[in-house]
């Protein structure tokens, strides 16, 4: 829970319990969060971040103060992580507006799944600016709240998973630029932070945290893939509850965390991970997510806080607007004013049945808890984990 505290302070438990004060989030942002992408029938043409900044504006959280615009990576800051060959082929391709059949076989672009889409390359570059941006202002000791970003699935020399280029490598590249050297990263989206892990395998000053739902794509990060000795993977079985999620931070996100005393977090919190979402079985509430992310990153100060997936747009412009609440220390209504729920009830989406849209998700930012039984396979997971990881 967060409470406000005077002069600029706000008051935050940390995972130990224990009360801690710090400067209120910042909330980074550029004007591609306020424009569609991907075309038609794509699952991330939903309003996803420009339904959140309304939101908040609708709520009154948002000011000039509290915002930090996103600026566009350059070519040469983008090669310090991504292939030349494929940022020049990305960028070119935008330019011309079609892909030639061998760059689409080689980079992974411009088909259903990571589609060609006029500005595609400099929407990509600028989640890239808005995560390096982000990761300065944790330099100085903010909380950075970049939910454009989370791009977790791109990598090196290809398009993936809806991600072209991978912001949250970005985001961990200019932490450990800035002289941090032991930066923590949690991944609660629904799918494993494959192309994160990858960019960090031999790195020692990184540690990689994933939970994702088993059996679904990319279909890696197992519970035995530990990386070459730096990644902890903990993937949970379909119906994943709030109270499974307690059950796997107590005992080994947390454990392995202050093992590891990062200087600096960086959090990956796509909202595939609750309840209602189209391309995911997992089952957690918004709190559940936002007491997780708040605990994480409450030990170590220095926080990114990135978005990722999420194709409920009802879910996701709550849970991350909620999330936004919660680090700017603000007090969460209980019902929201009738302008918030207008916003709420013009979202449309194709991938969820009108059946299943539930009335709360209009009125309400918080969902009731979904706590339930810690079933034998998450109890089982944790001790495997555990074990991995050194701790008894
Ligand atoms: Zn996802």
């Amino acid at each position: 829970m967060v409470a406000s505290a005077p002069a600029q302070q706000i008051l935050v438990h940390c995972s130990n319990g224990a009360a801690a004060a710090r400067a209120p989030a910042l909330f980074v942002a550029s004007d591609f969060c306020r424009r569609p992408g991907f075309g038609r029938h794509h699952p991330l043409s939903i309003p996803r971040v420009s339904a959140v900044l309304e939101l908040c504006a609708s709520l009154g959280w948002v000011d000039d103060r509290c915002m930090r615009t996103s600026r566009v990576a350059t070519a040469e800051e983008l090669a310090r992580y991504h292939d030349p060959d494929y940022i020049e082929a990305l960028r070119a391709s935008d330019a011309a507006g079609c892909v030639d059949p061998a760059v689409r076989e080689r980079h992974g672009f411009g088909n259903f799944e990571n589609p060609l889409f006029p500005g595609v390359f400099e929407r990509a570059a600028t989640a890239v600016g808005g995560s390096i941006l982000a990761a300065e202002l944790a330099l100085e000791g903010r909380v950075a709240f970049h939910p454009a970003g989370g791009t977790h699935h791109g990598r090196r020399d290809r398009a993936s998973g809806f991600c072209y280029f991978n912001d949250p490598v970005f985001a961990i590249g200019r932490l450990l630029e800035g002289g941090i050297s032991r930066v923590l990263y949690v991944d609660l989206d629904a799918h494993h932070g494959d192309g994160v892990q990858e960019a960090f395998l031999d790195e020692p000053r990184v540690r990689v945290v994933s939970i994702h739902e088993r059996g679904r794509w990319p279909h890696s990060g197992a519970a035995d893939d530990v990386g070459r000795g730096y990644a902890c993977n903990l993937p949970v079985p379909a119906g994943f509850n709030d109270s499974e999620l307690e059950h796997l931070l107590e005992s080994v996100v947390l454990p392995f965390a202050a093992e590891f005393a990062p200087q600096a977090v960086v959090v990956t919190c796509g909202t595939d991970a609750l309840a209602g979402d189209p391309l995911s079985g997992l089952a957690l509430s918004n709190v559940a997510l936002w007491d997780a992310v708040e605990r994480v990153i409450c030990d170590a100060g220095p926080a990114v806080v990135l978005g990722g997936g999420g194709y409920n747009p009802w879910t996701l412009a709550r849970c991350w607007t909620g999330l936004w609440g919660r680090l700017r220390g603000l007090e969460l209504p209980d019902e929201l004013p009738v302008a918030a729920q207008r916003i709420l009830r013009s979202l449309e989406c194709d991938l969820v049945e009108d059946d299943d849209v539930d009335e709360a998700w209009f009125r309400t930012l918080a969902d009731a808890p979904r706590s339930g039984a810690v079933r034998e396979e998450v109890k089982s997971l944790a001790r495997r984990g555990r074990a991995l990881h050194g701790m008894a």
